[in-house]
């Protein structure tokens, strides 16, 4: 009583303070209800069922893996400005399974052989049982049906391969960890076969983890048999993010070095943490591999804890138990530098309450009230959800852990995380995904979370997977056919299919206030962007006020680059408005919201109700159908039939032809003035750049129109240097001078045409070039004469897309 009493004293009456909550309930309970889960084509059916452990996972760099029986089915999500399609442009790549099984080495060849014949006709049944069921030892099957596919598979950050992007790390069935890369967009090459490697140091090692170790057992043992496989059998594994080190050259110089590390869990509880310098090639690209021993008995997942406190950066590795516990193991890298660990293991739960530790995620947040950057860690346990969070505070590492229950019905199945919010989403098999919002208290968090019905949008479906997108507008799923009629179908059909997480308008704010300033890296937002511009056939209002404002206030290109992709698309969605009409009503089938059209506002009413009104769009789809098509023919932007109808539309697509043109050059003109910028620090007479400086100046001065300050200031220092030269590119076929009088392309006097980089404005004399991700620029391959700052310069983005180059 006492203890209440005291404590009423700082908190307002009772009566307030229920109300209070009640209305932050409801707050929180309608902003749930704003969720909108809208199906998005198209549906991607997979030739061979799914397999393994969370077998949907969607990297970065926006491409969604597949863990099947025969390959990993790789879908990337391109945000195509080329094509007028509504429907989400989806390129299929696949890493196909080996062909032959993996057998793990444990000693030498003939020895095992000897030992394996040993123990399968031992008179113990125990031993010649145990050996002839277990898949580890008997990966090729024989008698047992044969263990193909992949058991999961994980991206690694942004930045890891030769080209910037992700790395995939592969795990088959039979305990083969690789990791691939694909360079050219078609084919995915195996860069490494991580188990071999390991299991050749174990060898070399006599496998003990260190010199000091006893000497191990005799082969011929069957415990000791039993050991050297589950030392080196991995049950997942995770990469970390990028860690960047200086390195000091030979002359002295610093430079960073990026690298990265892929932590391996093994079924006796150990992991190896590889360290990878970057870009990852191959086996020359490893610098370390060291083993730790995390102590915990039947492993089940893993799960980097990475923490920035006082710009110091933690980190540890997060382990999860099939018999319910979960820890933080420490993780002491001395060839990281920078890096702190843990003192001791941090038991976030300890209960050996059986509730396997199905799948972990750690997602970085700030907590407004205690004013400090915590972790938030959520491992799907059963039917449960257990979370925990971690401060670090004077007084230490504090955490505050507890269980969200009333979920599921079933155990859930998959878990994936928008890493932007701390949104968590679940499954179960029955098709019930649960949307899990954190909520911070003064001390720790809470969750409010709501049931997505996908048999609202699906129809009936099973589950075996979910992954949300990086910025957190689309959920793929992986369903099958649910029951009809109380019967279970007779073949399973798997697919990979998407459904909206967010409305158009919460994507346009998100790209308007977003702190990564990239496109590229936000291919989900502006795909919902996208596909509204094609469907109402304009760029709304708000927007474009919003940002032309941000334009007006702000210099930075990410809002031109950003209005150039929305110009593009209108430019697509005006173009194609004449064909539509013949094609549309092949894919009507499928489509759930072919009612919305301008003209008729039943987007966004539609957006706003939700999934609870799923039911009455389906019915509205069929009358919207005739509607639909009878309105696009009677929009007074587009052809309707009579001539009368094309010269607006052929005017219209003029003007937008137009505005992209100067977005362009202005985008270009940002572009020259930073080139010209890197010319002027880092050349003392501009004759040896290789870099046109004199044609890129001529060329921003050329237009009476463009008055820039600072490029003038600039321009007048580098003609001062140049004193008067001009150092003209030379035609490497007839030596003629090649003039700069066209940014995309340089054309000599005999009529030779090169196309020009648009990253250093140079003439790519060779056939050999790179190109955007989406195509409309190219850029020349780096040469070991450039100097580091024009290498430096070849390895930027594209200047109209922010899309990788390669
Ligand atoms: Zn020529
Ligand atoms: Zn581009």
């Amino acid at each position: 009583m006492a203890a209440a009493a005291a404590a009423g004293r700082e908190e307002p009456p009772l009566g307030i303070e229920a109300v209070a909550e009640e209305a932050a309930a409801a707050a929180a309970a309608s902003a749930g209800f704003r969720l909108t889960a809208v199906r998005r084509e198209p549906a991607v059916r997979l030739q061979h069922g799914a397999s393994g452990l969370e077998p949907l996972a969607w990297s970065e760099d926006h491409r969604v893996s597949v863990s099947t029986a025969r390959s990993i089915a790789v879908l990337e999500q391109l945000s195509d400005v080329h094509s007028g399609g509504q429907d989400m442009v989806i390129h299929r790549t696949a890493v196909p399974a080996p062909g032959t099984a993996c057998t793990l080495k444990v000693g030498p060849k003939k020895e095992v052989a000897e030992c394996k014949e040993k123990f399968a006709s031992s008179v113990d049944p125990t031993v010649s049982q145990t050996f002839m069921l277990d898949r580890v030892f008997n990966p090729e099957g024989k008698s047992l049906t044969p263990m193909r596919g992949f058991k999961y598979s994980s991206w690694s950050p942004l930045g890891c391969d030769a080209n910037g992007r992700c790395l995939l790390a592969a795990l088959t069935m039979d305990n083969r960890l690789t990791i691939h890369a694909n360079l050219n967009r078609l084919q995915w090459v195996q860069l490494v076969d991580l188990t071999e490697l390991y299991g050749e140091r174990l060898f070399e090692a006599s496998y003990r983890l260190c010199k000091a170790d006893a000497p191990c057992g005799e082969l011929g043992d069957f415990p000791e048999f039993q050991r050297r496989h589950s030392m080196q059998a991995p049950v997942r594994m995770e990469w970390s993010g990028i860690c960047t080190t200086q390195q000091v050259k030979h002359n002295n110089e610093c430079r960073d070095v990026g690298s990265v590390l892929l932590a391996v869990l093994f079924e006796n509880g150990n992991i190896a943490v590889w360290q990878f310098q970057l870009p990852f090639l191959g086996k020359e690209s490893i610098t370390s591999c060291n083993t730790i021993e995390s102590g915990i008995s039947s492993p089940s997942v893993l799960s980097w804890w990475e923490y920035e406190h006082n710009n110091r950066k933690m980190s540890g590795l997060i382990v999860g138990s099939a018999y319910g516990p979960v820890k933080i193991i420490p993780v002491n890298l001395k060839a990281v530098k920078g890096y702190f660990t843990l003192r001791q293991p941090v038991v976030l739960w300890q209960e050996m309450d059986q509730l396997p530790v199905h799948s972990i995620k750690c997602i970085p947040l700030y907590h407004p009230y205690q004013k400090c950057s915590c972790s938030l860690v959520v491992a799907a346990r059963g039917p449960y959800v257990f979370w925990c969070l971690l401060l670090i505070s004077k007084a230490g590492l504090n955490v505050h852990n507890s269980h969200v229950t009333g979920l599921h019905s079933l155990p859930i199945v998959s878990m994936t995380a928008d890493k932007q919010n701390g949104t968590v989403y679940t499954c179960s098999s029955d098709g019930k995904v649960r949307q899990l919002i954190p909520i911070f208290t003064d001390v720790a968090l809470k969750f409010e979370h709501q049931v997505i019905k996908l048999s609202e949008v699906f129809g009936c479906v099973r589950t075996h997977g979910i992954a949300v997108s990086p910025c957190g507008a689309y959920l793929a799923v992986i369903t099958t056919e649910g029951m009809a009629n109380g019967l279970h179908p007779v073949n399973k059909n798997y697919q990979v299919q998407f459904v909206t997480l967010k409305t158009f308008e919460e994507a346009a704010a998100q790209l308007l206030e977003s702190s990564v300033q990239n496109l590229f890296r936000q291919v989900d937002l502006t795909d919902l962007v996208r596909w509204k511009i094609l469907k109402d056939k304009h760029i709304p209002q708000f927007l474009q006020e919003a940002l032309d404002k941000k334009i007006e206030s702000c210099g930075s290109t990410y809002f031109w680059r950003f209005k150039l992709f929305l110009l593009r698309i209108l430019y697509q969605a005006m173009q194609k408005a004449p064909s539509e009409v013949t094609w549309r009503p092949s894919h009507e089938d499928a489509k759930i919201l072919i009612s919305d059209s301008p003209g008729m506002g039943s987007t966004e009413d539609d957006q706003e109700e939700g999934t609870s009104k799923q039911a009455s769009k389906q019915s509205l789809r069929d009358t919207g159908k005739g509607v639909d098509i009878d309105d696009t023919a009677d929009d007074s932007l587009h052809q309707s039939g009579d001539t009368g109808g094309r010269e607006p539309m052929v005017e219209k697509l003029l003007e937008i032809q137009a505005q992209i043109e100067a977005v362009e050059m202005h985008l270009t003109r940002e572009h020259m003035k930073r080139v010209l910028g890197e010319v002027y620090l880092h050349t003392w007479i501009t004759e040896n750049t290789s870099i046109p400086t004199r044609g890129v100046c001529d060329f921003l001065m050329s237009d009476d129109g463009y008055d820039d300050r600072t490029a003038r200031v600039l321009i007048g220092h580098i003609l001062k240097k140049m004193n008067k030269q001009t150092f003209p590119e030379h035609c490497s076929l007839c030596k003629e001078i090649l003039p700069f009088t066209d940014r995309k392309q340089a054309v000599c006097s005999n009529g030779h045409i090169w196309l020009r980089c648009f990253l250093t404005y140079q003439s790519c004399q060779s056939f050999v070039y790179r190109r955007c991700l989406l195509h409309d620029s190219i850029a020349r391959h780096p040469t070991p004469e450039d100097p580091e700052w024009i290498k430096r310069l070849l390895q930027g983005p594209c200047t109209f897309c922010d899309s990788p180059v390669f």
